[in-house]
C-alpha cells in the first residue's frame, strides 16, 4: 500500500523546490532543534536532515546541550522566526523535563511551525481553515486517499486521542467525510468499536494490542505505533520494533495494511519536507504545491 507513496511524494517534493530556484531563486529552508542526546531523536534528526538535503533544500541542526536553559532554547527559536532563509522549524520532542514544551511550541512562528503543532495551527485546523498540519497524520491521510481515491462516507476508528496523532488525523478524516469514532483508554468494546470500521488508524503505543479478529475484512489498517520489543529469536539481549496492531493476524483479513517499521515513518518525514515547502510557498505569496497538503 505505501511502499513507493514516501518517494513519489519526497520526489514532487524536489521537483518544486528547482522550480522555486529556477523562477524566483528561492531555496526552502528547515531548521531542527535537537535539545540533549536522546539516541531515538538523534536518529531521526539525522535521517530528517539527509532527506532535507536530498529534495535540494536548506538544512540547519542546532544541537543543544540536555541542560541548556528555557531562555537560551526561546533565544535560538527566536533567532529562527525572524530568519529570512528558514521556513520551517521543528523543535524535536520530547524535550528534557525542566523546559515547558507548550511554552516552546507557542514560540515558533505559526507559519514556520511545520510540526503543526502550535495551538494557531490546531485551531485552524479543527475550523477546516488553511493551517499547518502534524506530519504523522498528514501522511497517513495522503495513503488513505491514495488508496481509496475518495474517503467520503467511509466509517474510521482513530485509536489513541494524543494532540499529535489521534485528535489531528481524526479532524482530517472528518474533513474527507468520513464518520469517525475516536477510541481510547476508557473505550468501553474497543473490538466491537473497530470491527466496524472501514479504516482503521492504531495510534497507541501498545504493542500489538489489535489482533486480526477486530478487523473488518476488507478494511485498511495504518498503523502509527512504534514499539520497541525484546527479539529473542534474533539473539540474547535484541530488540525490534512493531506496531500497534499484530500485523501477520491483520494482514490476513485486511484490505491493505502499512508495515512497522517502514509505514508511516517514512510518510512522516516526507511530509514534512511537504510542509516546509508549503510554508515556503506561502511566505513568498506563490501558490501552493498541489497535492501535498490537507
Ligand atoms: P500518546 O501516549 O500521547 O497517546 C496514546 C493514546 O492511546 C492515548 O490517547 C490513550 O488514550 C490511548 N490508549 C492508551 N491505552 C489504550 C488502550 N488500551 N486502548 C485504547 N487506547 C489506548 O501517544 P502518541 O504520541 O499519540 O503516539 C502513539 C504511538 O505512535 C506511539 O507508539 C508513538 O511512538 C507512535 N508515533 C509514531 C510516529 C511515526 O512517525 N510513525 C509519529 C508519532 C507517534
Amino acid at each position: 500500500m505505501v511502499k513507493h507513496l514516501p518517494a513519489r511524494v519526497r520526489g514532487q517534493v524536489a521537483e518544486h523546490v528547482v522550480r522555486l530556484k529556477a523562477e524566483h531563486a528561492i531555496i526552502p529552508g528547515l531548521a531542527v532543534v535537537l535539545v540533549g542526546e536522546d539516541p531515538a531523536s538523534q536518529v531521526y534528526v539525522r535521517s530528517k536532515g539527509k532527506l532535507t538535503v536530498e529534495v535540494g533544500m536548506h538544512s540547519v541542526e542546532h544541537k543543544l546541550d540536555v541542560d541548556t536553559s528555557e531562555a537560551d532554547l526561546l533565544a535560538v527559536i527566536d533567532q529562527l522566526n525572524a530568519d529570512a532563509a528558514i521556513h520551517g522549524i521543528l523543535v524535536q520532542l520530547p524535550l528534557p523535563n525542566h523546559l515547558n514544551e507548550d511554552l516552546v511550541i507557542s514560540s515558533i512562528s505559526p507559519a514556520k511551525d511545520v510540526d503543526g503543532f502550535h495551538i494557531s495551527n490546531v485551531g485552524l485546523l479543527g475550523t477546516g481553515q488553511k493551517s499547518m498540519v502534524p506530519c504523522t497524520p498528514l501522511g497517513c491521510l495522503m495513503m488513505l486517499r491514495d488508496h481509496f481515491g475518495s474517503l467520503s462516507g467511509c466509517d474510521a476508528v482513530v485509536i489513541g486521542r494524543s494532540n499529535i496523532v489521534g485528535k489531528p488525523m481524526a479532524q482530517l478524516l472528518l474533513g474527507d467525510s468520513c464518520t469517525v469514532t475516536i477510541a481510547h483508554s476508557r473505550t468501553k468494546d474497543l473490538a466491537d468499536v473497530v470491527r466496524r470500521a472501514d479504516i482503521v488508524v492504531a495510534a497507541v503505543g501498545r504493542a500489538e494490542m489489535v489482533p486480526g479478529d477486530w478487523i473488518k475484512p476488507g478494511a485498511v489498517v495504518i498503523d502509527v505505533g512504534i514499539n520497541r520489543i525484546p527479539a529473542p529469536e534474533k539473539g540474547e539481549g535484541k530488540m525490534k520494533l512493531v506496531g500497534d496492531v499484530d500485523y501477520a493476524t491483520c494482514a490476513e483479513v485486511a484490505g491493505a495494511i502499512t508495515p512497522v517499521p517502514g509505514g508511516v515513518g517514512p510518510m512522516t518525514i516526507a511530509c514534512l519536507l511537504a510542509n516546509t515547502l508549503t510554508a515556503t510557498c506561502r511566505a513568498n505569496g506563490l501558490p501552493e504545491p498541489e497535492g501535498l497538503t490537507s
